[in-house]
């Protein structure tokens, strides 16, 4: 219900209550169809706790502005062939494995095949660096799966070819924010996806990723637990549809998912009317909801190998191409059109800062020892209770 503070007392009564009244209804429009479709109806003022909720947060999402842009320079053939062969070499004298994610370089993807390493989502990414015994772990990625490789493996060294390679939930979910965002809310259960900040990991009860979350969830809300979700909302949204549970979410989003748009999307979809859409749940719900498999970029490939299909119209990073050409060869893969408008991640369904992933970058961090990722311990300590409890999760 509404907090005391916006509850009328003395003088100026009919003011407050006007107040009450206009907070309501803006951030009820503000709220939107998704909040009332996931109410069902209900008239127990669970919308007024939503609104009031949401009346406290404010919209994390990035603006285009604060989003790099990123050109990764042209190699030649003969350059590339070099740089990977002498990274082949600096991995077995480094001690080191190669952990990519499917969004990355097809090079790079393809050197972790060659090498012993492995290409996967950022779950089995993390397995896979706490299970190698290898001294040292090369992130190919994004700078959480850096630190979620160095929290599980503490005693491991853990390089990333650049840490700039950032991640707009991340930076949309700020500790200090999301630490008075958990304190206000103290009866719920607090799950975060893996794409937020060891500090954010700290704070949680759980971690989950695009491909256990729906299944945690719904195990908690099965137990009677509310939760409380960051940060994609789109995420978020789609596993409250799903499970019927009560989630309280914060307001981040991908600003690569994001801009998967449901009109072009369908416009295709009557071009290729035989394809399967395959769809990343960081999607909009208008795009999810058209789709034939939700799922992970794992399940995504294993979607494209299982279904009939010839065709997929997929609505991911484009970087997936590269493992879903090889995984389901004779498949044809479009990629779902976005908002089309710029000359960056929003007109080319590419992360800028996966991008940041270089053949080059990668020889220099080899070659250097530079760009380690380094956690302060106690941190690491808190952040890997929530990431363990995920991994042994049935
Ligand atoms: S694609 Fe989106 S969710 Fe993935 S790393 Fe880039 S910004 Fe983050």
């Amino acid at each position: 219900m509404i907090d005391s503070r916006y509850r009328p007392t003395g003088c100026g009564e009919r003011l407050r209550q006007a107040q009450v009244v206009v907070v309501r209804r803006l951030t009820a429009a503000w709220v939107g169809y998704e909040e009332r479709d996931a109410g069902h109806g209900r008239d127990d003022g669970w919308l007024e706790d939503k609104v009031y909720y949401r009346a406290m947060l404010r919209d994390y999402s990035l603006q285009p502005t604060e989003v790099p842009v990123h050109a990764p320079a042209f190699l030649p053939d003969a350059r590339r062939t070099e740089l990977k062969a002498d990274i082949k070499r600096l991995l077995v004298e480094r001690d080191a494995v190669l952990v990519a994610h499917y969004y990355v370089d097809g090079d790079i993807q393809d050197l972790a095949d060659e090498t012993g390493g492995c290409v996967a989502d950022s779950l089995e990414m993390a397995r896979f660096g706490r299970d190698h015994p290898a001294s040292t772990l090369i992130v190919a990625g994004v700078r959480f799966m850096g630190e979620t490789a160095k929290i599980l493996s503490p005693e491991k060294r853990v390089f990333m070819p650049t840490l700039k390679a950032e991640c707009s939930l991340d930076l949309g979910c700020p500790p200090e924010d999301f630490k008075a965002f958990c304190d206000a809310n103290p009866d719920r259960t607090v799950v975060v996806y893996a794409n937020t900040s060891v500090a954010v990991k700290a704070l949680a009860d759980w971690v989950v990723t695009s491909s256990v979350g729906l299944k945690i969830v719904e195990h908690l809300a099965g137990k009677g637990e509310k939760i409380l979700w960051a940060p994609d909302k789109h995420l978020g949204h789609y596993i409250r549809a799903k499970t019927g549970a009560d989630m309280l979410l914060w307001s981040g989003a991908c600003v690569v998912h994001e801009e998967f748009k449901f009109k072009a999307l369908t416009d295709i979809k009557r071009v290729y009317p035989d394809a399967g859409v395959l769809v990343h749940p960081e999607s909009p719900a208008a795009v999810i909801d058209i789709a034939d498999r939700v799922g992970s970029t794992s399940q995504i490939i294993q979607a494209a190998q299982e279904l009939p299909n010839d065709t997929f119209i997929v609505a991911t990073d484009r970087g997936i191409f590269h493992k879903l050409r090889k995984s389901a060869p004779g498949k044809r893969f479009i990629e779902a059109p976005t908002a089309g408008d710029g000359a960056m991640c929003r007109s080319c369904a590419h992360c800028p800062w996966m991008a940041m992933n270089e053949l080059e970058a990668l020889l220099a961090t080899l070659e250097n020892t530079d760009n380690e990722i380094l956690i302060e311990p106690q941190i690491g300590a808190r952040a890997m209770v929530p990431l363990q409890r995920m991994l042994a999760f049935p």
